[in-house]
């Protein structure tokens, strides 16, 4: 996830786009960049760090070309540099490109072009890219004036993984060109001058008529013309929409607040953290180089985080456990790193942190290390500085997360450990293929699957009408709707005030049960085939003693049982 703007018009474009990036900071804000063209050639200053730093660069005020391309990183392949820094430009000086997504090709890519001659700068996967449309221009033996557009076009057919694009060229100087696909990109249309950003808000101030790009749509934007193409070229017309927003709707996206907007930012986030890991025979963790003799002689894994995060890792437990037949213990980090926890070379220690900067995280692997276990790291920033200390470290791709509570970096969290589990069965090969090959597709579907729950939110509406004065609250779960109850609750701690606890549905009746009683809610999670009927049982003793039951459940479980019983059932 980054921000992108661009703008093609009149005025001096250094203002217009120092301006659109310090509102996508939300989106990225490991370093930003910026290219104009000025005297026939491409200028770029970039720097690491917030936009402002970029702004405090001697010589971005000199900058007076009236067209122009921008970017705020959110680094995924390549730490926080200035040299990861987009704009990227190609070897020949001519084409500065920047790029919000991840190309999950950009390997072989690299590899094809580095044995045509090419040189790269960078550790990105941007930086094929604008090589490739170089690659392109000087194969094409036609010189007409679409030559750079075929070169654009043949690039991101060439292209897997998302991406948001917008292209300057010395051979068009009076032209910009866009394209996207799974990543946004608004056209902003002005009098005389066009503006390009990854969101309606910020260029609103300049504009309230947009064109809102679709998937593989192409576009080239002169002052006064913004032409369409699909993926081969042909022009496409696409309608103008006026927008109403005021500023603030604007930033959230029209959400009422963020944690609302990052909910629905989750299949986006796990389709990015999934990326191309199980798209080849065997699944491939970038970052990650594990021999089965290692693994198999791991006697241990410790999985240790904070909050969110260590209840993804509760998740992983169950996981782990099932796919590889290791013992796996969760620990929170504070008590884990001060109570001398047995811990050898063959323990594989696993830490989870969002940020990368949870302090007790960080100091748990520190510890880890001196009693020489290995450490892997699960974090959603790039550079940060717990997988400065480990020894691997492979990431979320969530995107910044503005909002206190954790969503979309948990789900995304949850995701990776998964396919980790699944790495690891894989090469202990202790896993037959067709349990992975069906794991493998059930994991893809999920980024849809959200979007389906995500589409009738009514009836938890309702349910949040009627509950939401209320003192307590209890979840209950088995196996790993137990783990994902432990988050909900802690969810509904931190954002309503809600007292609540989680318990697994077996231990309800050793003490808790005493609290309940009449009107007290309850919400059960059964998301398992297999322990549905054990889980119904428990949910009949609250039912007994006056509990009302709000049932999470899968539309695979048809046990008619759970909805005869429950009005207020919801099914996912
Ligand atoms: N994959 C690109 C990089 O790491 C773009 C990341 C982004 O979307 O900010 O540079």
């Amino acid at each position: 996830m980054c921000g992108i703007v661009g703008y093609i018009g009149n005025k001096k474009a250094s203002p217009i786009l120092i301006n659109g990036l310090l509102r996508l900071e939300y989106r990225g804000y490991d370093s930003a960049g910026i290219a104009t063209i000025e005297n026939n050639k491409i200028k770029i200053m970039k720097n690491k760090g917030r936009v402002n730093n970029l702004y405090q660069l001697e010589g971005i005020n000199e900058l007076v070309g009236t067209i122009g391309i921008a970017h705020t990183r959110w680094a995924t392949h390549g730490k926080p540099s200035k040299e990861n820094s987009h704009p990227h430009i190609d070897n020949s000086n001519s084409f500065a490109v920047v790029h919000n997504g991840i190309i999950e090709n950009y390997h072989e890519l690299k590899k094809f072009l580095t044995e045509k001659g090419y040189k790269f700068v960078s550790d990105t996967d941007t930086e094929v890219i604008p090589n490739l449309i170089n690659y392109y221009f000087d194969q094409d033996k036609l010189n007409d004036d679409k030559k750079v557009l075929r070169a654009v076009k043949n690039t991101c057919n060439s292209l897997k993984g998302s991406y948001a694009l917008e292209i300057l060229s010395i051979y068009n100087k009076n032209k910009m060109i866009v394209a996207r696909k799974d990543s946004p990109l608004v056209i902003g249309k002005g009098d005389g001058e066009n503006y390009i950003s990854s969101d309606i808000p910020a260029i609103l101030s300049y504009t309230k008529d947009f064109y809102l790009l679709d998937d593989n749509e192409i576009v080239e934007l002169s002052r006064n013309e913004v032409k369409f193409y699909n993926r081969d070229l042909q022009e496409i017309q696409k309608p103008i929409k006026s927008i109403e927003w005021g500023a603030l709707s604007a930033e959230k996206d029209g959400y009422e607040d963020f944690m609302l907007k990052e909910i629905y930012e989750q299949p986006r986030a796990i389709r990015e953290t999934v990326g191309a890991k199980l798209d080849n025979g065997s699944i491939e963790i970038e970052g990650l180089e594990l021999s089965k003799e290692y693994l198999k002689n791991i006697n241990k894994i410790y999985i240790v985080a904070c909050g969110t995060a260590m209840y993804a890792g509760i998740v992983a437990k169950t996981v782990f456990e099932k796919l590889c037949k290791i013992p796996v213990e969760v620990d929170i980090a504070s008590e884990f790193r001060y109570r001398d926890p047995l811990i050898d070379e063959n323990t594989l220690s696993i830490y989870i942190s969002q940020s990368g900067e949870t302090a007790d995280t960080i100091a748990a692997l520190k510890l880890a290390k001196l009693k020489g276990a290995k450490t892997l790291v699960i974090s959603n920033v790039i550079g940060s500085s717990i997988t400065r200390e480990a020894d691997y470290s492979i990431y979320t791709h969530a995107g910044p997360e503005i909002a206190v509570a954790s969503t979309k970096a948990y789900t995304s969290q949850v995701v990776l450990l998964n396919i980790l589990g699944m790495y690891f069965a894989e090469k202990l090969e202790i896993i037959d293929k067709g349990t992975i090959k069906k794991l493998k597709e059930d994991i893809l579907k999920l980024p849809s699957q959200i979007e389906e729950v995500l589409k009738g939110t009514d009836q938890i509406n309702e349910f949040a009408k009627k509950v939401y004065k209320e003192k307590d609250m209890f979840f209950l779960g088995r196996g790993t709707d137990y783990a994902v109850s432990l988050e909900g609750s802690l969810k509904l701690k931190e954002i309503s005030y809600i007292h609540s606890e989680s318990y697994a549905s077996g231990e309800l009746k050793h003490g808790p049960i005493a609290l309940i009683e009449n009107d007290v809610t309850v919400i059960a999670t059964m998301t398992n085939p297999d322990l549905v009927e054990k889980s119904m049982s428990n949910v009949q003793e609250v039912v007994t003693r006056g509990a009302k039951v709000f049932v999470i459940t899968s539309e695979n479980i048809k046990n008619d049982g759970i909805t005869r019983n429950n009005k207020n059932s919801k099914n996912k």
